[in-house]
């Protein structure tokens, strides 16, 4: 506990009140030594509004402002009685906006000055379990983090070396095939063709898997302003051969410039949009595309006309290896999980709206460009 009056004799009187209530405190000489003992740690400050008198707050001030964001030192002020002037008011709310003020009125008796130290104190210490458990956390986190990015490079590494002899099992049965069909009889066909076919899928899972690592893991170009008309113009040359197929009709509204890297904006559109004509059902897709300005965030809507999702099913679906359908449908769940890793990279959301039926409306946002400059 630090104590600082105008005369020492004062400070004194209240250090021997507290230390006979065994409560240890130091008496400041001046100012600047208040100060640095602040910087050093501190419980509470003990302080004699007249020992702030015709000098400049402003040392004090400084070392509050460097405290950390979890300290709220306790100042017990011993104020002169009577009215206080303007400036002892203007000094009382300077010190209330970077530490917690107590003011006693003189003449104050010893029970009151004890009780508010040790209120004071307590406030204090509760403040230190809280520095204390933000540590633990803290250091948690970053646990955390390491783990996540260990685990995000064993999952690259594993899907990177898992390509090549995956690679050469498709080739190897598809050459087995070409040679042997109709040689070994109907059943070693058969066989022949389900690990085609399951070399195939295995093949698209390690793909997928690699993309979702690849997702986040910082795209090489340099982020730069994005113009997002322009990524739907890719995705629509991306998934020509999809919409002629199946006729289906991808519109979409004028769509802002962003700060984001565009590989990561053509892979949220194309993911969504190739799910849009994926689950389209018995009709023929109509998927129109377009973005909002909400408060500093663009809210991207693309709305289909395809098969729906269940209530139960919404927040599932944006799960890794998800999926809903079985293999009458061709895919492996990890897109929606890639453009959720993507969006919640700028801190935006995504979410579905749907009826089975009825079609869906996936959203997502993203920063404005304006905001992500700031
Ligand atoms: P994939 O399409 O490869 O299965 P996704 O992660 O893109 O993986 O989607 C996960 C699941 O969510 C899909 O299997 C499907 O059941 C469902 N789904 C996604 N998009 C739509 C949509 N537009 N309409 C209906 N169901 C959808």
């Amino acid at each position: 506990m630090l104590v600082l009056a105008r005369r020492a004799q004062d400070a004194e009187i209240s250090a021997s009140v507290l230390r006979r209530s065994r409560l240890s405190c130091v008496r400041c000489a001046n100012l600047d030594e208040l100060c640095s003992r602040i910087r050093e740690g501190a419980g509470t400050v003990i302080l004699d509004e007249v020992a702030l008198q015709n000098r400049s707050l402003a040392p004090l001030l400084e070392a509050l402002r460097e405290q950390p964001p979890w300290s709220d030192l306790p100042f017990v002020i011993l104020t002169t009685g009577g009215h206080s002037t303007t400036l002892s008011l203007k000094r009382f709310h300077a010190l209330e906006q970077l530490g917690h003020i107590t003011l006693l009125e003189r003449p104050i008796r010893t029970v009151t000055l004890i009780a508010s130290v040790r209120a004071a104190l307590a406030s204090r210490a509760r403040q230190y379990q809280v520095r204390d458990h933000l540590t633990a956390l803290m250091s948690q986190a970053e646990e955390l983090s390491r783990f996540n990015a260990a685990l995000e490079q064993f999952a690259f590494a594993a899907a990177h070396d898992l390509q090549e002899p995956i690679r050469n099992v498709s080739l190897y049965t598809q050459l087995l095939a070409k040679r042997y069909h109709g040689q070994m009889g109907r059943e070693a066909d058969h066989f022949i063709r389900t690990i085609t076919e399951g070399a195939e899928r295995l093949a698209h899972l390690v793909q997928d898997l690699l993309e979702y690592t690849r997702a986040v893991v910082s795209p090489s170009e340099p982020l730069a302003e994005v113009d997002c008309n322009e990524a739907m113009a890719d995705v629509l040359f991306n998934l020509r051969t999809a919409m002629e197929s199946t006729q289906a009709r991808v519109t979409y509204s004028p769509l802002p410039a962003l700060a984001v890297y565009r590989i990561h904006i053509t892979v949220l559109l194309q993911n969504l949009i190739s799910n849009g004509i994926k689950y389209r059902g018995a009709r023929v897709p109509c998927i129109h595309v377009s973005a909002e300005r909400e408060n500093g965030w663009w809210h991207f809507r693309v709305r289909d006309n395809g098969i729906g999702i269940g209530p139960q099913y919404r927040e599932k679906i944006f799960g890794v290896f998800t999926r809903l359908h079985g293999r009458e449908i061709p895919g492996t769940g990890i897109g929606l999980a890639i453009c959720q890793r993507i969006v919640h990279h700028y801190n935006g959301r995504i979410w579905v709206e749907s009826e089975p039926g009825e079609g869906s409306v996936f959203h997502f946002t993203l920063p404005d460009r304006e905001e992500t400059a700031t």
